[in-house]
């Protein structure tokens, strides 16, 4: 069964067996031979593979070294991230610079999950996870990012985010392009745009200034910049642009004053030229700011000088740094555009309030000449004094005085004056008059229509008068415009004013002497309306009232009479024989008589008594409140004084005399009437006498 079984297995006799035993052996040999060496070739092959993986890992390896010395060595910020935990699992030295940390570790916990390492608005950590997202969902993403990295200046850096895959996973990859230095000159562009378009639309100098500084910063890393404003007036500089340095610094420098040491900006108006404090600790001119200096964080300021187009100081230009700092050419050169823009703005400013101040002096001086020129006489004192408060209001000034010369003294009075409150008036000084010729005012004027006398100078001989009367005090100037009536010097307008600096603009001036002129004006036109008055009711060649007034007279006192129950008498005379005088001595002889003769009556009669021509040589002579009986007399002293006066004609004047009184009823006409009758029966009798009428 077993050998069958084998037979089975075997098919071979056992001699058979025998006998093929070495055949058989051989041919085991021959594959134990073959398998060997199929068994090396394999082994060869994968030692070879093995060999071939490890150079294609040791080639992967090189190449993601490779990547990243090109990535490291890059100007481009290379970042990549996590896609879903936003850790930075690679980033490159640019990238590491850009946001101011030292590994990747560092950036994701300092920069890329840290909310307030983002910079504000208009980018922030919300808005970059959503670039994120949308990189993930629709693949790459561009866009500008500005960020803060924490202590330092802003850095913008063109961005782009994109999928790839890193080291077998899915990773996002951020590049950045800084472009910051086009970044800055963008903003220093939008700066000057504002500063421009501000200046243009006259928001006001601050506004612009402050632009300006922000403009000087985007240019000057580190710095902190201002803008002081040269106040001629006060003699100081006022901090108006920049807003970078803390309020309590920028209130101690406002009001600076020029001077060497007043800080660096005070010291570079004062020199007119740069100042560079590169330490303030260690520079004098900050003794008395250091502190304040300090509290603020400032360690240097150099301040160059704004200068107006025809050189004149304008202010300060000042950077303030940290740290001990000296500008490079690079800086003197970046801070050349905001300086002149500022130039433009200071001195743009100053001709708008120039032209402001104008148009306000203008209108002033055109509400005091309507006012001036159109009161009535007595009203003009009020209104030149109303002028002198009003034109000393608007200078802020001390005094504002009125002085005329006297025609017949020759002297100077004061007649009109305003003062400042707390300042003590002229015209209470018990000396108001002062001898003085006009003439000698004309010398000290010397043509000119004003003169101005400052304290520390010397009072002119000719106006000592004014030493004793007002004594300028430190910082206290006087101008003097003369007020001409016509082509006649008639008198002064003073204007006193306290002020640092020299008050006295041309424009100022130009408007006092323009004052004193409509003072003269309304003082003309005020005699002229006197005169006009005058004339109307006056006889020109006697100056006794016309015929006019005398009319009007007698309805006054007739109406009075009635009405009380009182009387007047009237007296007429007519000059004897006055033709004949006429004829012989001539017209102006008669003339002379005649003025002679109106001159005695003046002297003849009261206050009270009212004089005229009645016309011709015929004279008229009221007397209220006397009765007839009163009036004879009168009447005939004057017929005397006339008979014995001794006239410019070797002849006798005489006069014959009618006099009437009123009665109850009596018209001016009919008493008028009366009197004339008077006269006529004195003609009658033989002339030279008095006759009344009953
Ligand atoms: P009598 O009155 O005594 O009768 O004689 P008479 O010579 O004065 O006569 P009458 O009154 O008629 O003459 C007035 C003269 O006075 C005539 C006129 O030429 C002259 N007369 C009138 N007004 C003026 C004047 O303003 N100046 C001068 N010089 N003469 C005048
Ligand atoms: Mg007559
Ligand atoms: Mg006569």
């Amino acid at each position: 069964m077993d050998a069958m079984t084998a037979t089975q297995w075997f098919p071979f006799s056992d001699s058979l067996l025998a006998g093929s035993l070495p055949l058989l052996a051989a041919v085991l040999a021959a594959l134990l031979l073959w398998a060997l060496l199929r068994y090396r070739r394999l082994e060869h092959r994968l030692q070879g593979l093995s060999r071939e993986m490890g150079s294609a890992s040791r080639s992967l390896r090189n190449a993601d070294r490779d990547l990243r010395t090109l990535f490291d060595q890059s100007a481009i910020a290379v970042v990549l991230l996590d896609s879903r935990t936003n850790a930075a699992l690679y980033a490159n030295e640019t990238a590491l610079a850009a946001f101011g940390v030292r590994s990747e570790e560092q950036l994701t916990a300092e920069v890329l999950q840290k909310p307030d390492a983002w910079a504000d608005a208009p980018y922030g950590l919300m808005d970059f996870e959503e670039y994120l997202h949308r990189t993930v969902r629709s693949g790459l993403q561009k866009f500008e990012w500005r960020l803060e990295p924490q202590g330092r200046r802003p850095v913008w850096l063109d961005s782009s985010l994109s999928m790839i895959s890193y080291k077998g996973a899915q990773a996002l990859m951020f590049t950045g392009v800084n472009i910051t230095a086009r970044k800055h000159a963008e903003v220093a562009d939008r700066f000057r745009h504002q500063a421009m378009t501000s200046m243009a639309s006259d928001k006001g100098l601050h506004v612009a200034l402050d632009h300006l500084a922000n403009m000087a910063e985007s240019r000057l890393p580190g710095a902190r910049c201002g803008v002081m404003v040269h106040d001629v007036e006060a003699g100081c500089l006022r901090w108006v642009g920049g807003q970078s340095l803390p309020e309590s610094l920028r209130e101690r420098l406002d009001g600076l004053p020029v001077a060497f040491g007043a800080a660096s900006s005070g010291t570079a108006v004062f020199i007119r030229g740069r100042v560079v404090s590169r330490d303030v600790r260690a520079d004098d001119r900050w003794d008395r700011y250091r502190e304040d200096a300090a509290l603020a964080g400032v360690r240097a300021c150099w301040s160059e000088p704004v200068l107006g187009s025809g050189g004149e100081m304008l202010g300060t230009f000042d950077v303030y740094h940290d740290e001990p700092w000296t500008p490079g050419d690079d800086d003197i050169d970046a801070l050349t555009d905001p300086i002149a823009l500022a130039s433009l703005a200071i001195e743009r400013h100053r001709a708008k309030g120039q032209l402001e101040k104008m148009v306000l002096a203008e209108q002033m001086v055109r509400r005091i000449s309507t006012d001036l020129l159109t009161l009535a006489p007595e009203e003009t004192d009020e209104g030149i004094l109303r002028t002198c408060r009003g034109l000393g209001e608007f200078y802020r000034a001390d005094r504002v005085f009125l002085c005329q010369f006297e025609d017949v003294s020759q002297q100077l009075k004061i007649s009109h004056e305003w003062a400042a409150v707390g300042v003590s008036p002229l015209q209470d000084s018990t000396t108001r008059k002062f001898p003085l010729l006009p003439q000698a005012v004309a010398t000290l004027f010397e043509g000119a229509p004003s003169v101005v006398l400052a304290a520390d100078g010397e009072m002119p001989p000719a106006l000592e008068f004014l030493s004793g009367l007002l004594s300028l005090q430190a910082k206290q100037s006087l101008l003097l415009a003369m007020v001409y009536r016509g082509d006649r010097m008639s008198g002064l307008l003073g204007i006193q004013m306290t002020a640092t600096a020299n008050p006295w603009t041309p424009q100022r001036i130009n408007t006092s002497e323009l004052i004193a002129n409509l003072f003269g004006s309304a003082l003309a036109r005020n005699e002229l309306l006197h005169s006009l008055t005058y004339q109307a009711v006056h006889d020109q060649l006697t100056g006794l009232y016309n015929r006019h007034k005398l009319e009007s007279f007698m309805d006054q006192e007739v109406a009075r009479c009635t009405r009380y129950g009182s009387t007047f008498s009237l007296v007429i005379f007519d000059l004897d024989h006055f033709k004949s005088i006429n004829d012989r001595f001539g017209h102006n002889e008669g003339d002379a008589v005649l003025a002679g003769v109106s001159a005695l009556m003046k002297e003849g009669i009261r206050e009270s008594e009212i004089a005229g021509r009645w016309g011709g040589e015929e004279f008229l002579i009221i007397l209220p409140e006397t009765t007839l009986d009163c009036a004879l007399p009168v009447a005939d002293r004057l017929r005397s004084s006339i008979e014995s006066h001794r006239f410019s004609i070797p002849e006798r004047v005489t006069i014959s005399v009618g006099v009437a009184a009123f009665h109850s009823g009596d018209t001016p006409h009919e008493i008028i009437q009366r009197a004339d009758a008077a006269l006529y029966s004195a003609k009658e009798s033989g002339r030279n006498c008095v006759k009344a009428a009953f």
